[in-house]
This record gives structure tokens, C-alpha cells and sequence, in this order.
């Protein structure tokens, strides 16, 4: 018979250790498995096969239980003690032949137990069979180790859940993720990790996969918070997908976007802010006026814009400098969004040396009042301006205009009535404040009104 005859076909290059303590039986053997083209390796003590066993790594072991010294049982035991050498196979050969020699051999591990004298033929095919079930076992197992340390060395985290909501595995990025100890987390449910609410969907989500597998999607990517060990509240994004292993289970990925969402914040804040006075910017500006607009058309509530220009602010550039002009600017900023204080109320620059208030439900006279506030607080800083003709300040010319919007009003209307009256408070000589009346809306000017 030759090798691969049966249909098993161990790899050409096996390599066999034969144990024995008989020089006759030993030789019989090496000759026989050199025949079948496997690389022979002998032993005559028990001592002497470990050490083999330990350097060449057989991939089979063919161990006489009776031997002087060390015998073959003891063998086995230190065989599969050893880390290196446990996973190899050993068939035991004896004369002994009671069944609890036998069953001693297979308790400590050996795959098979000749009778001796040997039959050759036999020795042979068992031998073939062994080296066989070791290639596909040694496949799998490289396959499963490969596996883990896939597992163990991603960098996400990956949950394993049972239809009830109790995790069953987690990998180290995941317990590192929400602060556990390895193991930690195994056990424990979803509670644990998840607020009721979103918790309660999922175990719906696994009892309706749980109930009709044949019809399971997989749950997609969701956004989730997930609660740290230590209390503390992480964003992840969860991939969830079911699987069927002799019971429903959810694989879980998770990635970590704490760090995404921070600076995507970040970036919606620096979209909204004025990089140089640090209040809001233009089109921050724009848009809450819109929605304020919105609401004042629906309420019936009067809203005032007030448009503020720095005055002769080239000649301040002119004499002080640009860093000088920016540092202003940043005083008037920090002056004029002081007295924006309510929710509803906002500061804005709205473009170089002018700036923009909203004040929601504020007529005409509050909001000239606030204006005139505004202007005198700036005044009142006393920011030396040696070139202004109109004073030895900064100053600002302030325009105010109110309305009620109504459905078929438009912004543009609100902006060119502040615009008009801020020109007419530079015309009338500067750090003014003039309010204009859109024409829309009886409104009651205040003092200074042209
Ligand atoms: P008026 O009283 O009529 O408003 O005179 P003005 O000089 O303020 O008006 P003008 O529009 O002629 O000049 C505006 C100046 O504002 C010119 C520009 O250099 C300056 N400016 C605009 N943005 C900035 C800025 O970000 N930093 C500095 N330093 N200056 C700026
Ligand atoms: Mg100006
Ligand atoms: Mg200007």
C-alpha cells in the first residue's frame, strides 16, 4: 500500500519519531516508515524522545509503553506538559493488551495504541491516518490562531452578543475602549453599556432575528453612546450583524469617533466665529436672523437690527498701523457683543469695520436705547484715535431699524433701513445713532431719528 492510497494524504515531508527500547523493534520500524518516504527520527529511552521530540517537532510519535527507566506513560505525561510538544500526536505500542493499559493511553492523550507484535500493514495505514487528521487539525489551528490575532490585534473593537443582550466575547480593543479588564466585560449585558432606551431596541432587534433568522439583515452602522467604566460617555460607531452558530449571535464592531465628533464641533464652532474678534461672523449671522425672522412673522414680535460702523477707521489703520486697527477692532468687537445678552439677542462682524446686532422682540425705542448704550460704551473706552476728526476716540455710527415682519416682508427691507440710518448718523456728523423707519410699520422713533 502507498501513501495517499486511501484517499488521506499526509504530507510528504511528516516527520516520524519512533520510541522503543528494542533494537530489533526499532530497526523494523525506521525501515518500514523510511519505506513510506517519512523522515525518521528513533529513541531507545523515554528521556532521549524529549529531548528529539522537543528539537525536531515530529509530527508523529510512535511510543513503546514498556521501556527501562522512563516508560512510555511518563513520556506521554511530560509529552503534553510541554508547550513545544503537546500538540503531537502519539500512538502508544505494547504487548499489554489489558483493557486499562489501553484505556491509561488514550486517558493521557495518545491518539491510537498498536498491539505488539506489530502488523505491519496496519502500522502503516494507521500511521497514514495520524499524519492525515495532524495536517488538517495543524491547518486549523493555524487558521484559528491567525484568526486571533486578527481578533486580538485590531484596532476595533469587536463584541460578540447573545440574542438575550449578554455579551458572550469581547477583543482588547474593545475593553480598552470603554476601560474594562480583559474578561471584564463577558457576562455582563447591554444594559451595562448602553442607555435603556437604545438597549431596549437592540434586544428587539436580536428577538426578531432570533424568531425568523431566515429573514435577518444586518443592522447597518449606527452612532451610539456608549457608557465608559468610569462613568464617562464615549460616541462610537456600531456595526452590527447577525450570525448563526448553533444560535443566533451579533457580531458588533465598534469605532471609536469621540476625537471625529470633538473636531467636528470644533469646526462647526470655527464656521460660525469671526477668526480675528472671536463673535460670530457673518454667515452665523445671517442664518439665526432667518430663523429669528421666522418667528417674529409668526409671533406678531417687533425685531430690531442694529448696524454699527466704526468711523474714519482707514485713518486709524493710517496712523496707528494694521495691528494696531486689529486690536481695535477687537475692543469694539468685545464692547458691542457685551451688550448682547439676551438668548434671542446677537453680536456679529459683519464685514471689515462693521458689526451687526439682533435684537428679537425689541421695538424701536428699546432698541435705539440699546443703541445709544452701545455707542457711549464704546466712547467711553477712551481708545486713542490722534487722526479722527470726530473725536480723540474710536467711535461708532450706529444705524437701527425695526419691523414686524410680515409673510410677504423681506430681510433685504430690515438690512437697508438699518444700512440708511446708519449713513445718515455718519452724515449727521458720526458717533451717532440714527433709527430709520422701514416704512413698513408705525414704528415710534426715538431722539435723533432724521
Ligand atoms: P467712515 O467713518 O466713513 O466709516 O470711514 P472709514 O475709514 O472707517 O471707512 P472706509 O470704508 O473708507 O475704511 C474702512 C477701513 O477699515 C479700511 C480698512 O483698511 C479697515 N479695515 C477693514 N477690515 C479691517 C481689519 O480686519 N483690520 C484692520 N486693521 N483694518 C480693517
Ligand atoms: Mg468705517
Ligand atoms: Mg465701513
Amino acid at each position: 500500500m502507498s501513501p495517499g492510497s486511501t484517499g488521506f494524504s499526509p504530507p510528504r515531508d511528516a516527520a516520524v519519531l519512533i520510541v522503543d527500547d528494542a533494537p530489533d523493534s526499532l530497526s523494523a520500524l525506521r525501515s518500514l516508515m523510511v519505506d513510506q518516504g517519512y523522515q525518521t527520527f528513533v529513541a531507545n529511552t523515554g528521556e532521549r524522545a524529549l529531548q528529539l521530540a522537543r528539537r525536531v517537532h515530529p509530527d508523529l510519535i510512535l511510543l513503546d509503553i514498556v521501556m527501562p527507566g522512563m516508560d512510555g506513560f511518563e513520556t506521554c505525561r511530560q509529552l503534553k506538559a510541554h508547550p513545544v510538544t503537546q500538540r503531537i500526536p502519539v500512538i502508544f505500542m505494547s504487548a499489554r493488551t489489558e483493557t486499562d493499559d489501553v484505556v491509561a493511553g488514550f486517558d493521557l492523550g495518545a491518539v491510537d495504541y498498536l498491539r505488539k507484535p506489530l502488523r505491519m500493514p496496519e502500522v502503516c495505514a494507521r500511521v497514514r491516518t495520524q499524519l492525515s487528521i495532524r495536517a488538517s487539525s495543524e491547518t486549523q489551528h493555524e487558521q484559528a490562531e491567525r484568526l486571533r490575532a486578527i481578533v486580538n490585534s485590531m484596532a476595533e473593537g469587536l463584541l460578540i452578543i447573545e440574542a438575550n443582550g449578554r455579551i458572550q466575547f469581547t477583543n482588547p480593543a474593545c475593553d480598552g475602549y470603554l476601560g474594562y479588564a480583559p474578561d471584564e466585560l463577558a457576562g455582563r449585558h447591554i444594559d451595562d453599556l448602553l442607555n435603556p432606551l437604545v438597549a431596549q431596541e437592540y434586544l428587539e432587534y436580536f428577538s426578531r432575528y432570533a424568531a425568523h433568522p431566515e429573514t435577518a439583515h444586518s443592522h447597518g452602522t449606527r452612532e451610539v453612546i456608549i457608557r465608559h467604566k468610569q462613568g464617562k460617555s464615549v460616541c462610537m460607531d456600531l456595526t452590527l450583524t447577525p450570525m448563526f452558530l448553533r444560535q443566533p449571535l451579533f457580531i458588533g464592531l465598534l469605532h471609536d469617533i469621540t476625537h471625529h465628533k470633538l473636531s467636528e464641533d470644533a469646526l462647526q464652532r470655527a464656521a460660525m466665529v469671526d477668526p480675528l474678534t472671536k463673535i460670530a461672523n457673518r454667515r452665523h449671522f445671517d442664518s439665526f436672523l432667518e430663523k429669528e425672522w421666522q418667528r417674529a412673522t409668526r409671533t406678531g414680535a417687533p425685531l430690531s437690527l442694529v448696524v454699527l460702523d466704526v468711523d474714519h477707521f482707514k485713518l486709524y489703520n493710517d496712523s496707528l498701523g494694521h495691528v494696531a486697527g486689529d486690536i481695535g477692532l477687537q475692543q469694539v468687537a468685545q464692547a458691542i457683543a457685551s451688550h448682547a445678552l439676551r438668548g434671542t439677542d446677537l453680536a456679529a462682524r459683519y464685514g471689515g469695520e462693521e458689526f451687526v446686532l439682533l435684537f428679537a422682540e425689541t421695538d424701536a425705542g428699546a432698541a435705539a436705547a440699546l443703541a445709544e448704550s452701545v455707542r457711549a460704551h464704546i466712547e467711553a473706552l477712551q481708545l486713542p484715535h490722534p487722526k479722527s476728526p470726530t473725536s480723540p476716540w474710536i467711535t461708532v455710527s450706529i444705524g437701527v431699524a425695526t419691523m414686524r415682519p410680515r409673510q410677504q416682508d423681506k430681510i433685504e427691507t430690515l438690512f437697508v433701513g438699518a444700512d440708511r440710518a446708519m449713513y445718515a448718523a455718519k452724515e449727521d456728523g458720526r458717533n451717532l445713532v440714527r433709527v430709520m423707519q422701514p416704512g413698513l410699520v408705525a414704528i415710534s422713533a426715538c431722539a435723533g431719528s432724521p
